[in-house]
């Protein structure tokens, strides 16, 4: 347990009855009955420290703290008001204040144990060991007992051994320069750095290994993460998540996700890109996918830095095997808004499996008998993506053969399945629709859906359970109805498994191992399936399916930052792109460049011509896709060569060359073999990218909104300060 997993007030209620306030006052309670303190003023107090348990709980921590300052105000006797808004301020890094506070509680009540418990967390967070093992060691005096104080002292005592490990600083300043690998993820993201030999998974400050990738704003200011994604049903038009779905696509390809969204996703007409409007200070505002997903990079940055004590600049990011050139090119737009050097695009699937790669190793280091070859299948079930990939595995060389997938499969999708029957059963039984067209009633219900779909992973029954204003939903489901509603979705990830082995022309026994990746690879019956696919064969589960994808990438980080050590030095990652490049031809004929499943980065070279006589431009379109007819495909881009050979059609030969470099990007010149004339594709005003300018803007956009934020931070503690009622 870390220091924040106690932090919630609520849990005065169960841990110390006597002083819950939510019980009725005793009269031999002398905080309860100070003659400065009238009986309405009691009142009020208790009911602003209910209303702030409540904004606490939902992860509203400013909101919070201002029902606790009206606690005070009203009843500045009690020692637990300042307790629960010294937790709130701890949430939000107000340290000084969480100290204060905490300082005020125990001055109040110091036989309190919490009071300490409180201290040590928030001195333990500014980084004051000693302070922090002195407070807790005061609450274990006076409460022998007392766990939260316990577990605290042992949380110092491990940074303290960290500490000296690291030469008596805090922070790891060696020479490498870190590079933190991210896996920005649908509905979770994670954040893992090469660390001491190994790839660690990084925390993030609510003590969470991986981070709800949800943004929300509010009428406090911005939130990401889990405080963003539990305050949801009562903010949902300001709550965003499942950016990743529309990030580098055109709005006309997404409405399906759109239609899902209850927030406001509009038509950019200069690109044709979904752009997501909020309401921010009472005013509408514009942020484009990649601003959003920048805020939850953002996050992941700082919790890296934090854990590193250290700046950090660079980073690789993962993307789904299956993103094409315009959602790999804006997830690393929005790496650059947040402040990151993204040195390396790597598919998910490839990062999970150099995690297995490196385990394997190790165990080959302590004398396993482990094959030299090996053919793997990662099969990444996430909450928005699904991914399969064959990897050979060859002396540490690791290539990717084929991959196939779906971005439209995943977790989300089991849980609007899930939500959608328990709807319906709900309107069949009370003969009462409430939840169409209600978008707060729909996210309580998936919560609880998905709730239940995870305890249905474990146990073979599960309730499940929401109120939506006075209905009350307390449904009993079993595992049998969820697999059966679920089915044909579960049926569709065989499809691709199929596709990738034969792409690969490899048979189901030439695999060697089945690599489990993405939190929905839990489910029994995906399990079921997929090894009923290879015979009954055993899936191997040792890669942690939330954190691989993270740890891979850290891995990948390590060997770009140098910082290679045994363990790393002798893995050699060699990806695939996803799918075939080339370009238009007459009659809307798609012309393969690249194959897909090529290995990148690769550089190819085709010859072309002229339509008509004394053609002196040619348009070059360039598409991906596996169709045909480029109608069936996708626009990447397009330009235009002039000063071609004057001669008849057919005469003139052109080189169109594409090139992919490491992280999957493209880059393709045409060139007149006679006149020499030569163009570029402008990426920079294709319709997926963004322009240098719109990055820069951006940027400045992310610059200005932490500023906002720090400003506002620092306003609030100000007020507090002074003692302001309206933090
Ligand atoms: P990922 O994108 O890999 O973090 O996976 C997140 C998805 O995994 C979400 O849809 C979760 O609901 C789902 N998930 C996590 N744990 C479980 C579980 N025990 N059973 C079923 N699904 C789960």
């Amino acid at each position: 347990m870390g220091p924040q997993d106690w932090l919630r007030p609520d849990c005065y209620a169960e841990d110390t009855p006597p002083d819950s306030l939510t019980m009725p006052a005793k009269k031999n309670n002398k905080k309860k009955t100070t003659a400065n303190v009238s009986p309405e003023q009691r009142k009020a107090a208790l009911e602003a420290k209910d209303a702030g348990n409540k904004e606490f709980t939902a992860g509203n921590y400013d909101a919070a703290a201002k029902h606790f300052t009206a606690a005070i105000e009203a009843d500045p006797t009690d020692h637990v008001f300042y307790s629960n808004r010294s937790a709130c301020y701890a949430s939000v890094g107000k340290l000084n204040a969480a100290i204060e506070d905490a300082e005020k509680c125990i001055e109040i009540k110091p036989e309190w144990g919490k009071g300490y418990s409180r201290l040590g967390v928030a001195l333990f967070k500014k980084g004051d060991l000693d302070g922090a093992q002195k407070a807790y060691a005061g609450g274990i005096a006076c409460d022998p007992n007392n766990v939260q104080c316990d577990d605290g002292l042992a949380e110092v005592r491990k940074a303290k051994e960290q500490q000296m490990l690291n030469g008596g600083k805090m922070a790891d300043m060696s020479l490498v320069e870190p590079v933190i690998g991210i896996d920005l993820g649908t509905t979770y993201s994670c954040v893992s750095v090469w660390k001491d030999g190994e790839a660690q998974v990084l925390a993030n400050s609510e003590g969470d290994r991986t981070t709800p990738s949800w943004v929300a704003f509010t009428d406090d200011g911005r939130l990401v993460g889990d405080s963003a994604k539990r305050q949801a049903a009562q903010n949902t038009k300001r709550t965003l998540f499942n950016v990743k779905r529309i990030i580098g696509r055109q709005f006309s390809e997404c409405q399906e996700e759109i239609k899902i969204m209850p927030f406001t996703v509009k038509e950019d007409k200069a690109t044709g890109k979904p752009i997501i409007e909020v309401e921010v200070d009472d005013e509408p505002k514009d942020f484009t996918p990649e601003q959003i997903s920048a805020m939850v990079l953002e996050k992941m940055k700082k919790t890296a830095e934090v854990a590193l004590g250290r700046p950090i600049k660079k980073a690789v990011i993962t993307v789904p095997a299956y993103f094409n050139d315009a959602q790999r090119r804006q997830t690393k737009d929005a790496g650059a808004i947040a402040g990151l050097d993204v040195l390396r695009i790597i598919n998910e699937p490839t990062a999970a499996a150099l995690a297995y790669g490196l385990d394997q190793k190790n165990a080959a280091d302590a004398g396993a008998d482990v094959k030299s070859t090996q053919n793997i299948l990662v099969f990444d079930l996430g909450g928005g993506t699904f991914d399969v990939s064959l990897l050979k595995i060859e002396d540490g060389v690791f290539t990717v053969l084929s991959t196939a997938g779906d971005t439209h499969l995943g977790g989300e999708d089991f849980d609007t399945a899930l939500a959608e029957d328990v709807s319906s059963q709900y309107k069949k039984k009370s003969g009462q629709d409430i939840f169409t067209g209600d978008d707060r009633a729909q996210r309580k219900l998936r919560t609880a859906c998905e709730r239940t779909k995870r305890m249905l992973s474990s146990s073979t029954g599960a309730n499940v359970e929401c109120f939506v204003g006075e209905h009350e939903i307390n449904m009993p489901y079993t595992r049998a109805r969820f697999e059966k509603v679920c089915e044909p979705l579960f049926q569709r990830c065989m499809e691709s498994v199929k596709r990738v082995l034969d792409d690969a022309k490899m048979t189901k026994a030439q695999v060697d191992e089945i690599v489990l990746v993405g939190g929905s690879t839990r489910i029994p019956r995906v399990q079921a399936i997929l090894s009923e696919h290879f015979d009954g064969k055993a899936l191997c589960k040792s890669v942690h399916p939330d954190e691989a994808v993270a740890f891979g990438a850290a891995v990948q980080g390590a060997i770009l930052s140098g910082a290679r050590d045994s363990a790393t030095s002798n893995l050699l990652l060699v990806d695939v792109i996803p799918l075939s490049l080339g370009i238009e031809c007459e009659g809307k004929a798609f012309a393969k460049v690249v194959p897909r499943n090529t290995p990148v980065p690769c550089k190819k070279k085709q010859e072309f011509s002229t339509v008509q006589d004394y053609q002196q431009e040619i348009d070059v379109r360039i598409f991906e896709g596996e169709r045909s007819n480029t109608d069936g495909n996708h626009l990447l881009g397009e330009f235009q060569i002039e000063g071609i050979e004057r001669a008849k059609a057919g005469e003139p030969k052109i080189d169109v060359i594409f090139e992919v470099n490491t992280n999957g990007l493209l880059t393709v010149t045409a060139r007149d073999q006679v006149t020499g004339a030569q163009a570029d594709v402008k990426l920079q005003h294709d319709r997926g990218r963004l322009t240098p300018e719109e990055i820069d803007r951006m940027c400045k956009e992310a610059e200005e909104m932490r500023a906002e934020d720090e400003r506002a931070e620092r306003e609030n503690l100000a007020a507090m300060e002074r003692g302001d009622d309206d933090m």
